[in-house]
This record gives C-alpha cells, structure tokens and sequence, in this order.
C-alpha cells in the first residue's frame, strides 16, 4: 500500500495490517488442494476477492468452479448497449479465469440483470444448488455477508441457501470486496462528495475497521501471484481502461481515487471463514 504517512489514517492502516497478518489461520497445502466454487456477483469479483487464491489454488493441483451470478449489464449502461456490454464482461471474465488457470468449460454465467439479482434468489438458488451437486466442492466461496451492495448481498443469500438445499457439510469462505470502501482503508474525503458520503457511511457500518480485524480471521498469502492476479485483472478492460474515449467512463482505478484498488492487492486475500453443517447433523 502506498501509504507511509504519519496521519491517523496512515498509522490506523499499518497497525490494522499487522492486526490482519499476525495471529491468524494462514491457507496450509492441505487447505490449498482442497477443491472451490468461487461465486461471484459480477465479472472482476472472482478476481478481485479471490484471484490469488485461485491461482495459488490451481498450482496446488485443486480442482476450481466460478460461477457468475448477474450480466454484468450495469456497470456502464449509461455508456454503452446493455446487451454489448453484457457481451463483452463475459468474454472478459473468460479471459480473466483463464489467467487464473480456470478453463472456458469450468465457469458458468446464470445472466441475471445485473443490479436486480435480488429478485431471481429462487430460481438462481437452485442453479447453484445444481452446480453444488454436480461438483461437490469442499469450499464454496460467498461475498461477505455485509457486503455493502445489493448483488453482493443476494449473492450471500443465494448461496447460503444453496448449501441448505443441497444440504452436504462444506467450508465457506466469504470474500470482502466493496467492504474495504470505509475509512481508514480509503480516505473520508473524496473528490466526489456522494462517494465521501458514501465511505462515510461504509465506515459506520464497519465500525471504523474494527470489525474486518474481528472477523476475517483466515488469509491466504498471495504476494508470489500478485502479478498474475493483476494480469487476470486487466482482462477485465472495461473495468479497468477507459474503454470508450468518454470522461465518464470510470474505472476501478477511480474508486477513491486508487485506493480501493490498492485494498484489493495487498499481500494477502483475507476470509471470514465457518463450517457449513447441515442441521440436525
Ligand atoms: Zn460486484
């Protein structure tokens, strides 16, 4: 993180990095081969939340699933045809689980409107419950529960009660990623005012950092992949370039100016890790 400064932000940030690195469950080799469903709201959260994983994952020789839960559709509708766009982030998140050694045969997209999966859980519960199924993953990977948007959140739910459906005890491991958008991760002030209310607001929720240090408990050391995690990135071009000459085509790179992005590359993917038991059992 490129953040050396002296202010309470600065220091908070260090301090809570030792926090999130000292004393925790670290991924051993056994954890590593053991096989994943990767469940990702849109095209780039595989990646972001978990693409060291993935890759340090596959090396391990473990089998890997990603599944994609919405179109996509949303992220620059203003800009572009949805149904181009649609197009384009899933032959992007092709491109990119390639990078991360996922085969075009091993991901799978269930295409609901990007922005309103919260109106699909049932039938995209069973989707996921038939992958669930058909692969039998010994962990399956969720969008922290308190992820701060509505696909995230759904995506939570859907694949919570997936697992109740199909009922077979697994690990879960929820990835944060829209949570790092709270002090001290990111600054308060941001050159947009509606994105300094917004990290206002996410700082509330996440009682200023104290709750990731609480909960995400399990890491998994990705410093030797960050390059192929950033070149899986990358895949992702109309999240991460400009793509149309247009001013208005943000990227992940003008989330709080940078800053978010720098949480989603640090030296570890870190998890809230449980036991999913089926009741009675
Ligand atoms: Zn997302």
């Amino acid at each position: 993180m490129r953040k050396p400064d002296n202010s309470l932000r600065g220091r908070l940030v260090r301090r809570y990095t030792r926090l999130l690195t000292a004393d925790r469950h670290t991924a051993t080799d056994a954890d590593l081969r053991r096989s994943a469903l990767i469940i990702a709201p849109h095209q780039d959260d595989e990646t972001l939340g978990c693409g060291g994983t993935i890759l340090r994952k596959r090396a391990a020789g473990a089998d890997v699933w990603v599944v994609f839960m919405t179109d996509g559709r949303q992220s620059h509708g203003h800009l572009m045809p949805a149904t181009e766009l649609a197009g384009l982030r899933r032959a992007e998140a092709v491109a990119a689980c390639q990078v991360l050694g996922v085969a075009q045969e091993r991901v799978f997209f269930l295409d609901y409107p990007d922005g309103s999966l919260g109106a699909h859980c049932p039938a995209a519960t069973e989707q996921v419950a038939a992958l669930l199924s058909k692969h039998n993953p010994a962990e399956v990977y969720l969008p922290y529960r308190a992820e701060p948007t509505a696909d995230h959140q759904a995506t939570h739910e859907i694949g919570r009660a997936a697992l109740a459906q199909v009922g077979t005890a697994r690990t879960v491991l929820e990835y944060p990623v829209w949570y790092w958008h709270h002090w001290p991760w990111v600054s308060l002030r941001q050159s947009d005012k509606r994105e300094s209310w917004l990290v206002l607001r996410h700082t509330v929720q996440a009682l200023a950092g104290v709750r990731l240090v609480r909960n995400f408990r399990y890491g998994v050391p990705v410093a030797g992949v960050r390059e192929q995690k950033l070149a899986a990135l990358q895949e992702h071009r109309t999240q991460m370039t400009p793509f149309l000459p247009d001013a208005n085509w943000l990227t992940l790179h003008d989330v709080a100016n940078g800053e978010f992005l720098d949480c989603l590359l640090q030296d570890y993917e870190l998890f809230y890790r449980c036991e999913y038991r089926p009741q009675g059992h």
